[in-house]
């Protein structure tokens, strides 16, 4: 997802105080930035935010923070926090970065969970190395993940997905759970929380492709 540029976007994510500006900066000091010591989770491409906004409301004792490569998506995001049913959550923060760079802004097992929604696919072979369920990322979300921490992956898109359960065998992970049909598979479904993305393409018959894995 990249929006059109917004003239706006860069002004007000720079004054927002829930927007991390220099996250290196914070890099194994999550625990201040929050106030307590809750788990991080962290979504990486969070786009307009719907999904780690509310799962923030819905689990006030876990401490989110959304990642987004582009200033005008995540310009979205901050609009949607700043709305009334949001504006009070504590334990949500935002970081406008490339993910690539993931390790200079977590030190290692700083973070519990990873969340991957609806990932750019980056079709081209040439490419795969850029898919956010590649080796290459698996490698880095392993310098900030705890031991016992998980990427939990959802999409659309088979390929990708067949792609990313070959990558998780690849980097020598382990495969917690994964479904072809997220929305018909009873256990995998419970509390399930929707995507923007998820919306559009379940809406269209599409089915959705989850699988949930661990550093070992
Ligand atoms: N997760 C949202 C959803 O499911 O509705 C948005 C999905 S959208 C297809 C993918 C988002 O990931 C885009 O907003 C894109 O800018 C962001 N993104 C892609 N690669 C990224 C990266 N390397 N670092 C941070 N964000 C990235």
């Amino acid at each position: 997802m990249r929006l059109r540029n917004i003239p706006r976007a860069e002004g007000t994510i720079q004054s927002h105080h829930d927007v991390i500006k220099r996250p290196e900066d914070q890099r194994g000091c999550w625990k201040q930035v929050f106030g307590n010591k809750n788990p991080v989770h962290i979504e990486i491409g969070m786009g307009k935010g719907r999904f780690i906004l509310n799962m923030a409301k819905k689990y006030p004792n876990i401490n989110f923070i959304g990642i987004e490569r582009y200033s005008s998506v995540l310009l979205r995001a901050i609009e949607k926090y700043d709305t009334q049913e949001f504006h009070d959550l504590k334990n949500i923060r935002f970081v406008c970065m490339d993910a690539r760079n993931i390790g200079d802004v977590f030190t290692e097992g700083e973070v519990k969970k990873i969340y991957l929604n609806f990932s750019d696919p980056w079709p081209k072979a040439r490419h795969a190395k850029r898919r956010l369920t590649s080796v290459e990322f698996l490698k880095r979300y392993e310098s900030v993940l705890a031991p016992d921490g998980v990427v939990e992956f959802k999409t659309d898109n088979t390929g990708l997905f067949n792609f990313s359960l070959e990558q998780v065998r690849e980097a020598g992970w382990v495969l917690r759970a994964f479904t072809y049909d997220l929305h018909r598979h009873v256990e995998m479904n419970k509390g399930n929380i929707m995507t923007e993305y998820e919306e559009k393409f379940s809406s269209r018959g599409n089915p959705i492709n989850k699988l949930i894995a661990a550093r070992r």
